[in-house]
């Protein structure tokens, strides 16, 4: 080791440039486009496992120390999400935190603060659909909302000036 780092040092620059003299032959291409293919899904894959780690233990935090749905019991990963209570996540995301990967990271980072659930995609879906009703409900009971005006009849058409 030591050796080679004595030769390193006194024939530098030599090899620097026979090194990149030879980057640029078709087999030195060849060969750095396969170490960094290589090395690319190698780090891809150590990520991707931090991430699901990082993903499991804020799914198993916010879900009363189980990685599953509170509300149904869900367990499967690919289903499970985290929720904001009292909803606006998105725009607290686009804001804030981030979305996916670094959401889970924020939350983490964070010391996990308050206000969030884990729930599946379906208990999702159906709390979503339950606020829309009830938002439907509050516009229609408005002084606001007015009936459509009544459509026209054929003689009016015909009665009005051109
Ligand atoms: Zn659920």
């Amino acid at each position: 080791m030591k050796y080679n780092q004595e030769y390193y040092q006194r024939n530098k620059e030599l090899i620097k440039r026979r090194s990149s003299e030879w980057r640029k032959t078709f087999k030195g291409k060849l060969y750095f486009q396969k170490y960094y293919q290589q090395n690319k899904t190698h780090k891809q894959e150590i990520q991707q496992a931090y991430h699901t780690k990082v993903k499991i233990a804020v799914l198993e935090h916010y879900g009363n120390g189980e990685c599953a749905c509170v509300e149904c019991g869900e367990k499967r990963l690919a289903c499970l999400s985290i929720d904001h209570l009292n909803g606006g996540g998105n725009k607290h995301r686009k804001e804030n935190t981030g979305y996916g990967n670094n959401f889970y990271l924020w939350l983490k980072r964070h010391s996990y603060p308050s206000g969030y659930q884990t729930l599946c995609m379906n208990c999702q879906y159906v709390k979503r659909e339950e606020k829309k009703e009830c938002k439907h409900y509050a516009i229609s009971q408005t002084p606001m909302f007015q009936e459509p005006k009544a459509v026209s009849t054929g003689s009016e058409r015909m009665a009005s000036p051109k």
